[in-house]
């Protein structure tokens, strides 16, 4: 097994200072299943504070209050260690007034080994790599479960779902995006607790929503999610359009989006652009394309959108700013299907993501490939970019001729250089309570 040698060397400088510290968790599993890990979680028995006196003030920051962990900077990249952490008791554990003390508002209770690994989520989730020793402390019987990639919970799933109910999100995700199977009483308590999912706080369904659009796999997470009766709590307005026109364009969409992820390095980092995808054909159904398209109403549409979006992701209180980009976005689509105004389009800040939309829906439904060819390039157009641009409109010349001569309204073309390329755009006992 090869890890990346920054996480290494964080857990040897812990171990260095006589604490014990592993890999763990999504990295372990990655490797395990052949797939570079994305992020590393490391976890110590140091307390955080311990953590910060290893690794000093300019290395290492504390954060998080209902869960409380030490990120260290190491060669340009951000590490969470986490302390092992003991599953808190009913007292602990309660967070509001009005509270049965089902739902941990606070993990913050230190412990074992031992009891670190009885508070994750899932056994395929809750191994721990030794890098002295180059092997992995296996107590759950995690390795089989990786192997024949099973989604296994940690204590029984209903009381484990009602303490966090984002956890069923996280079984989904193994699902949608390591191919895993859920056994039949974790998909029977996800179906029975998925209402749950809207206790949890929108501040992290947001989080959760940007780190599934973050993957190359958001398309079949969400799918896992509307097969199991998840994604109407979880998402509303997506789950009801999932089987109509508006959400076969949708996973079309979110498809093209996944590839380019998952093929492109240096592909956007926006989440707004993944968001607008989302929920596109929605957000053009409530403006009016063509008073777009020749400025009339503009405030009262741009009024539409923005109410659109608010309903769209009423679950996740998304925050203003992304709010606006998302609006703009869409709002320079009936300009640019129109063909009008394009030397003021060209300037608008959230222009290069526009260009991405158009272009992902001339690649996913062939929409309006004619018009996408006569677009400027917007200036910071990546290379990659600029070759699948070619390919759209070498495309749409062979199945669109004969044709008009072509207009190209490139800006001035400019070699970039590499520095210039766009930025990166519980508790039960184990298995035995897993049947309820
Ligand atoms: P990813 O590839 O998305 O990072 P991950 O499993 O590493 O997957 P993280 O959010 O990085 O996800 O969490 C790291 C580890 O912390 C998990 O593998 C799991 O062991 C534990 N964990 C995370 N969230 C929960 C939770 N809600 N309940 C219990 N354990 C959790
Ligand atoms: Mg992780």
């Amino acid at each position: 097994m090869r890890f990346n040698d920054a996480p290494v060397a964080i857990v040897r400088q812990l171990v260095h200072n006589g604490f014990e510290a592993y890999i763990v968790g999504g990295a372990v599993r990655d490797m395990l299943l052949e797939k570079q890990p994305k992020d590393y979680d490391i976890t110590t028995n140091a307390t955080p504070e311990e953590v910060r006196r290893v690794f000093g003030r300019r290395k290492c920051r504390l954060i998080g209050k209902r869960f409380r962990l030490a990120l260290v900077f190491w060669d340009g990249e951000t590490y969470e260690v986490s302390t092992f952490r003991k599953e808190p008791n009913h007292i602990e554990r309660r967070g509001r007034p009005t509270d049965k003390g089902e739902m941990i508002w606070n993990d913050n209770v230190f412990g074992t080994l031992e009891d670190d690994v009885r508070r994750r989520d899932f056994t395929a989730n809750a191994l721990y790599y030794d890098v002295n020793t180059d092997e992995i402390i296996d107590m759950i019987n995690g390795m089989e479960d990786i192997k024949t990639r099973v989604v296994r919970c940690i204590g029984a799933p209903a009381t484990r779902f009602m303490e966090d109910p984002v956890r069923m999100l996280r079984a989904l995700k193994l699902v949608g995006q390591h191919q895993f199977t859920m056994r039949e009483n974790i998909r029977k308590a996800i179906v029975e607790k998925a209402p749950h999912i809207q206790e949890a706080s929108p501040a992290r369904l947001f989080e959760e929503l940007q780190k599934i659009l973050n993957t190359d796999s958001a398309l079949p997470i969400f799918e896992a999610c509307q097969e199991n009766g998840f994604l109407k709590y979880f998402c509303p307005m997506l789950s009801t359009l999932w089987e109509t026109p508006g959400g076969e364009l949708i996973r079309a969409l979110l498809k093209q989006h996944d590839d380019c992820i998952d093929h492109e390095k240096n592909y956007f980092k926006e989440k707004s652009l993944p968001m607008s995808l989302m929920a596109l054909p929605y957000l053009l159904s409530v403006i009016d394309m063509d008073e777009v398209s020749r400025h009339v109403n503009v405030v009262a549409n741009q009024d539409a959108c923005a109410k659109a979006i608010h309903t769209f992701f009423l679950t996740f209180n998304m925050p203003k700013e992304m709010l606006y980009d998302i609006r703009d976005i869409v709002m320079l689509l009936p300009e640019m299907a129109a063909l009008h105004n394009l030397d003021k389009v060209r300037n608008n800040p959230v222009y290069p993501l526009a260009y991405e939309v158009f272009r992902l829906l001339t690649m996913a439904n062939g929409w309006m490939a004619d018009a996408f060819a006569e677009l400027p390039l917007p200036n910071d157009v990546s290379q990659w970019q600029e070759q699948a641009t070619r390919e759209i409109e070498e495309d749409s010349l062979q199945t669109q001729q004969p044709k008009r001569p072509r207009r190209r309204r490139r800006p001035a073309k400019r070699k970039k250089t590499a520095a210039e390329t766009p930025a990166q755009p519980t508790n039960d006992s184990l298995d035995s309570t897993d049947n309820e």
